[in-house]
C-alpha cells in the first residue's frame, strides 16, 4: 500500500507506534505498578478486552500506511502475552515497516529469545535498575534478584538480538548504582539508557525532587569516563547518545523531564485495550477496538487514525510542573507501556 505522510497540529509526522500487548506484569516496580495499588485483588483486563493479534496486525498495517516505520512492543510485561512470537512474525511481514523492537524485564527471555529472533525480532531493551540483588528485589516489589534478568540478557545476546539496557534513576533509591551499572554495561558491550524518573500514571507519587537529571548523571559519568557526544541518527530520536571514547559502546539519556523533546515527538501509542494515545501523559485515549469490532473498513480505520493524528497538539513534558503532575489524570504505564 502507498504510504501517506500525515502531520499533527504542530507539524510533527507520525513515525513510531508503541503497542502495549498486555496490562499484566510479573514485577511490581514501585515507580510503575506499585504493589500496594496493583495487589492480588487488582482487576486486570479480561482477555476479550485485549486486542487480538489479528486486530493488532490490522491496526499496525494502517499505521504503517500512514508513515510509521518503527514498532515497539511493550506492556505490562509483553512476554507474558501468550505466543508473542506469532505477533512478531505477523508484524515482521508488514511491507514498509523498518524496525520492530521489544521492551521487557527480561525474565522470560531464556525461554523466548530464540523464538522471537526466528520470528523476526532484531532487538530488545531490557530493564534493569541496579546490580544489587537486595535493592533490585525492593524495586521490583517481588523480591526477585538480578540473576533472572542477567540470564535474560545472556539469552538475548546468544539468540543474536541487539540488546540495550533501560535504567530508571530515582533519587535516593538507585542513584548509587549509576556508576556500577555504567561499568557493567561498558564491560559487556551493552548500550545503557538512563531514563529520568517520570510522572506517568497517578499511582507512583512522583515528585520533581525525586528526579536525577540527565545533567547530573552525565556529570557523574564524566568523572569516570571520557565521553563524546553523538549527533542524532534521525529526526525524533529520543535518546541523547554519547560514545565512550575509543570503544564501540554508547551510553544514552532519556531526559523527558529536564530536557523534554515534545517538539520532535513522532510517537503514537496503542494501549492493551485498543485505545490510541497521542501522548504518554494523556488521561483518555481514542477507542479503536470497538470501532473495528463494529465493522469499520480498512479505509475507515485509516481515516480515524488520520483524524486523531491531525488533531494532536500534546506537549505535556514541555509544560510539566509539580502541579500538572499532581492534578492531571494520566493513563497508567501498564496500560500504555513505556
Ligand atoms: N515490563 C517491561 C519492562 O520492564 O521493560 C515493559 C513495560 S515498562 C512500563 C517499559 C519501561 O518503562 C521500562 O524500562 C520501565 O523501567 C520504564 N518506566 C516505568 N515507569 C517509569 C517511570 N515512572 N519513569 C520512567 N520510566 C518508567
Amino acid at each position: 500500500m502507498e504510504k501517506t505522510i500525515i502531520k499533527d497540529k504542530l507539524e510533527r509526522p507520525l513515525r513510531d507506534l508503541r503497542i502495549s500487548v498486555i496490562d499484566r506484569c510479573n514485577f511490581r516496580c514501585q515507580y510503575c505498578m506499585p504493589a500496594d495499588q496493583f495487589g492480588d485483588d487488582f482487576e486486570f483486563l479480561p482477555k476479550s478486552a485485549l486486542l487480538s493479534y489479528e486486530e493488532i496486525d490490522r491496526v499496525a498495517k494502517a499505521f504503517v500506511s500512514l508513515g510509521v516505520e518503527k514498532i515497539r512492543l511493550t506492556g505490562g510485561e509483553p512476554l507474558l502475552r501468550r505466543d508473542l512470537p506469532i505477533l512478531v512474525k505477523k508484524l515482521s511481514e508488514i511491507d514498509g515497516l523498518k524496525d520492530i523492537a521489544l521492551t521487557t524485564n527480561g525474565v522470560l527471555l531464556p525461554k523466548l529469545a530464540d523464538k522471537l529472533k526466528e520470528a523476526g525480532l532484531k532487538r530488545v531493551n531490557i530493564s534493569l535498575d541496579t546490580l544489587n540483588d537486595e535493592l533490585f528485589g525492593i524495586i521490583n516489589g517481588r523480591g526477585v534478584g538480578t540473576q533472572p534478568v542477567l540470564d535474560g540478557i545472556e539469552a538475548a545476546k546468544k539468540a543474536g538480538l541487539r540488546v540495550k539496557i533501560n535504567m530508571v534513576v530515582k533519587k535516593g533509591l538507585n542513584d548509587s548504582e549509576i556508576i556500577p551499572m555504567a561499568d557493567f554495561c561498558l564491560k559487556n558491550g551493552l548500550e545503557l539508557r538512563f531514563i529520568e524518573y517520570m510522572d506517568v500514571g497517578s499511582s507512583n507519587g512522583w515528585k520533581m525532587n525525586d528526579v536525577i537529571t540527565k545533567k547530573q548523571i552525565y556529570n557523574m559519568l564524566k568523572e569516570h569516563y571520557q565521553l563524546e557526544s553523538l549527533d542524532p541518527a534521525y529526526f525524533g530520536e529520543v535518546a541523547k547518545l554519547y560514545n565512550y571514547t575509543n570503544t564501540d559502546v554508547n551510553v544514552g539519556f532519556i531526559s523527558s523531564v529536564s530536557e523534554s523533546f515534545c517538539s520532535s515527538c513522532t510517537r503514537s501509542r496503542l494501549s492493551a485495550n485498543g485505545q490510541i494515545f497521542t501522548c504518554l501523559f494523556n488521561g483518555n485515549g481514542h477507542d479503536i477496538r470497538n470501532f473495528m469490532r463494529n465493522g469499520a473498513t480498512d479505509e475507515e480505520l485509516r481515516k480515524r487514525i488520520t483524524d486523531i493524528w491531525n488533531g494532536r497538539n500534546d506537549r505535556y513534558s514541555d509544560e510539566r510542573t509539580e502541579e500538572t503532575a499532581k492534578n492531571r489524570k494520566k493513563i497508567e504505564m501498564s496500560y500504555i507501556g513505556g
